[in-house]
């Protein structure tokens, strides 16, 4: 069986990690977590770092210190993890969707402006399986509307636009730490800004909002038990120790696939790169021509023991959603295509060459 993700642990996890045990530093009080805060934050060019339980509570976190609620629009791409989307539901905002470009499989950037209202209060940047968005014409947006950006960083440890670190954008932007990711605490994510007032609300947000200085179970509003563990953070830190590797190993996965898929019929591959960034393959996603080249291939893979994922499917056609009356009667058709007809192939850190060999004696 060649499993769809692998993490790669081969540095010094087991020794932060047993040194968690052997001081009693087991929860989200302890040394690792302070100092992976300022060891990613600084990675990322942030001056500040919050870490949490997960990169869907980094979400619920950013939406709420921005204070974005009731009324509030905030544009989002369709095609994305829930994550971003639920927290701007259930902040009792409005998510306005766009449609993908269906080369670098981001949002289409062109699609923004039009979209814009009165009501408009920020733009939710999330960027796709190894591509970072097209940053500069949402910066400029950005400034010209007076609009929060919050940038869903998940799938981009260490990717940069223009030479600029994905994260280093946002007015808040957040990162997961899911076994997926190019790092990994297991589960776990940073909340990342340059604003000391919102690293202080993020920081009181995560910690069930207790008042820094007011009385100990006093609570002037609500917030979550979104810590990370002192253990969750000691893998982090030993995993940031080798982040650069990580991401060598990552896009040789990525051209391995594409030397080995250059011919392959009747399938889109992702780009290896557009003037602004090089793909740091997240994942190795492919676009069939049609759902039922698709859907054979998948099942082609899947019995020769191959793992796949299905591509993200559509907010605006998700079951919840549309129970809530949202984005009802609306359609987005590339990212319509991509849900139907993508899926990526094993794509892991733990993914040895010979399993690659084996993906593409299967795929071709
Ligand atoms: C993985 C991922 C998340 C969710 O992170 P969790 O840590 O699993 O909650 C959010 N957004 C994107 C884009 C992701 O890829």
């Amino acid at each position: 069986m060649i499993p769809v993700n692998t993490p790669l642990l081969s540095g010094n996890e087991k020794q932060y990690l047993l040194e968690c045990i052997e001081t009693g530093w087991i929860s989200s009080e302890g040394p690792f977590i302070k100092k992976f805060e300022e060891e990613f934050s600084k990675y990322v060019d942030r001056r500040f770092g919050i870490a949490v339980s997960n990169g869907s509570a980094g979400l619920d976190i950013a939406f709420k210190a921005l204070d974005l609620g009731e009324g509030d629009e905030v544009i989002a791409p369709t095609f994305t993890i829930i994550s971003p989307i639920q927290s701007i539901v259930t902040a009792g905002a409005i998510p306005v969707l766009v449609d993908s470009d269906p080369l670098t499989w981001n949002m289409d950037v062109s699609q923004l402006e039009a979209k814009i209202t009165p009501r408009t209060k920020a733009i939710l940047v999330v960027h796709i399986y190894g591509l970072p968005v097209d940053m500069d014409p949402i910066l400029e947006l950005c400034e010209k509307h007076g609009l929060y950006l919050i940038e869903d960083a998940a799938e981009m440890h260490g990717q940069t636009y223009n030479g600029r670190k994905c994260g280093s954008f946002g007015t808040i932007s957040t990162f997961s730490f899911y076994p997926n990711k190019h790092i990994t605490t297991g589960e776990g994510g940073m909340i990342v800004t340059n604003d000391e007032k919102l690293s202080e609300r993020c920081k009181k947000l995560r910690n069930l909002a207790f008042e820094p200085k007011g009385r100990r179970f006093v609570h002037e509003e609500l917030g979550w038990n979104y810590r990370m563990t002192n253990m969750q953070a000691a893998l982090g830190l030993a995993q940031l120790e080798k982040i650069h590797s990580h991401i060598v190993k990552k896009r040789e996965i990525g051209m391995a696939y594409q030397e080995g898929l250059k011919n392959l019929k009747g399938f889109q591959l992702p780009l290896a790169r557009t003037n602004y960034a090089e793909n740091i393959y997240w994942v190795f996603g492919l676009v069939a021509e049609t759902q039922e080249l698709c859907e054979q291939t998948v099942k082609k893979l899947n019995d020769q023991q191959i793992g796949t994922r299905p591509f993200f499917w559509c907010m605006h056609e998700q079951p919840i959603f549309q129970k809530m009356g949202l984005f009802i009667n609306e359609y987005y058709p590339v990212a319509e295509k991509m849900a139907r007809n993508g899926f990526y192939l094993p794509s892991g850190l733990g993914l040895a060459p010979a399993d690659i060999s084996e993906v593409l004696k299967s795929l071709l």
